[in-house]
């Protein structure tokens, strides 16, 4: 008889934690940092780590181009100034998302048009379809928690309408829809390497693109001079604007792009071990009453930024979902997460009301989102749990803890009930 921790009884798990840390700081990773502080730690041009990551992430992605970043953040903001959004523009993004896939259009004047999520969690392409207009210019997605969203619908859709496709790649680096890495159907990209992403520079992003222009503007956009004026060639109507650029700088840190020069490396192997992890946790909670997991179509692999459990509080005599998470973390499952900053837009002041911080919003009565609004959205949202990926064969036993540690509460959850 194992009492439940929240009442009483002695947890699953006793240490304190951290239960997982990413990115891996090896040997490798700091002798690369160490070697690249002797080398340069401001680079100016396509040279150096700068160039030699570049590289290989294009060649990991199998794309023509690859621009590195200052931060995710950036390069999303880099892929749209990229695809000419331009002020009034409509560019249609998911409701459920972190708030930088959207965010940056504010900076554009364009209008954020958020589509509802199908049941994945995932944008729904019958909404996009259905929110599509004549001032829409581009769809953007996100492949939710490295799970890869219906990429190949949402191409089809764009090129119906002559639409731009964007992808958000944050949560899935190295995920393959058919064979093909997501990141590699849009007109142009962005990814974050920020900490906790599964490709980490500890803060960092890049945009990837096959199309020239893109490229150009993408420079243009967070760069100038010396890499502009080398990269554009000097009889391209806008190669004038490379001293300048437009006017922000993204550049990355030459150290950051060394420790992500380093994490590529294994970033094969990171996700293959979050495979195994990924499916012996589904496969052991898999008939767990309270849980479901997503599930995952064919030709699909995901990256496993995240394992995100769907919870069924009518399967478990309607145990409201934050009582199920405190005896979670009663039973020191630290690491059992509800997803916070990302989470629907709606929900946000800046989608409610931008007008106090971009004054030009005030002739834009369409950007007045309001709770409730995405009801796919909010209610997946709401019920989601959320698990790390371990990607280490020692952390076993760690995972054996976790699922005992879920099936204990559902075993006994009728004690937290009334
Ligand atoms: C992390 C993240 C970003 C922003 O990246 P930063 O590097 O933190 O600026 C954008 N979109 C998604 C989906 C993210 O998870």
């Amino acid at each position: 008889m194992k009492t439940l921790a929240l009442n009483g009884g002695n947890p699953v798990i006793s240490n304190a934690g951290p239960h997982f840390s990413w990115p891996p700081i090896t040997e490798s990773t700091t002798e690369a940092v160490l070697t690249q502080l002797t080398k340069s730690v401001s680079i100016y041009n396509r040279s150096g780590v700068i160039a030699e990551l570049e590289d290989r992430l294009k060649e990991y992605f199998d794309t023509k181009h690859a621009v590195l970043t200052s931060s995710g953040t950036a390069a999303v903001h880099s892929a749209y100034m990229s695809m000419f959004i331009d002020p009034g523009d409509e560019v249609i993004v998911p409701a459920y998302t972190f708030l930088a896939t959207a965010t940056p259009l504010f900076q554009l004047g364009a209008v954020p048009v958020l589509a509802d999520s199908d049941k994945t969690g995932n944008v729904s392409v019958s909404d996009v379809e259905a929110h599509i207009t004549d001032r829409t210019t581009a769809i953007m997605v996100t492949h939710l928690w490295g799970i890869p969203a219906d990429v190949q619908a949402l191409r089809t859709l764009a090129d119906e309408h002559g639409l731009a496709l964007l992808e958000d790649g944050s949560h899935a680096h190295g995920a393959l829809v058919d064979g093909v890495k997501v990141g590699a159907f849009g007109n142009a990209s962005a990814f974050s390497m920020n900490g906790p992403k599964p490709l980490s520079a500890g803060e960092g992003g890049f945009v990837l693109t096959d199309d020239d222009e893109a490229y150009y503007r993408v420079l243009l956009h967070g760069h100038y001079n010396k890499r502009c004026r080398s990269e554009i060639p000097a009889d391209h109507p806008i190669a004038a604007y490379g001293v300048t650029g437009m006017g922000l700088k993204f550049r990355i840190h030459p150290l950051a792009a060394a420790i992500a020069l380093d994490q590529l490396g294994s970033l094969d192997n990171y996700l293959a071990r979050r495979e195994v992890t990924a499916n012996y946790l589904r496969q052991e909670l898999g008939h767990v009453p309270g849980i479901k997991f997503p599930e995952i179509q064919d030709g699909v692999r995901p990256a496993w930024y995240g394992l995100p459990l769907t919870y069924v509080p009518e399967e478990l005599g309607g145990l409201p979902i934050e009582r199920f998470h405190t005896a979670l973390l009663a039973e020191g499952l630290h690491e059992i997460d509800r997803p916070g900053s990302t989470g629907p837009l709606n929900q946000l002041p800046l989608f409610q009301d931008p007008e106090p911080m971009f004054p030009h919003y005030s002739a834009r009565a369409e950007v007045a989102y309001r709770g409730g609004q995405f009801p796919v959205a909010e209610q997946v949202w709401r019920n989601t749990l959320k698990l790390p990926v371990w990607h280490r064969l020692e952390d076993l036993p760690l995972i054996d803890n976790y699922i005992e540690g879920i099936r204990k509460v559902v075993d006994r959850h009728t004690e937290l009930l009334g």
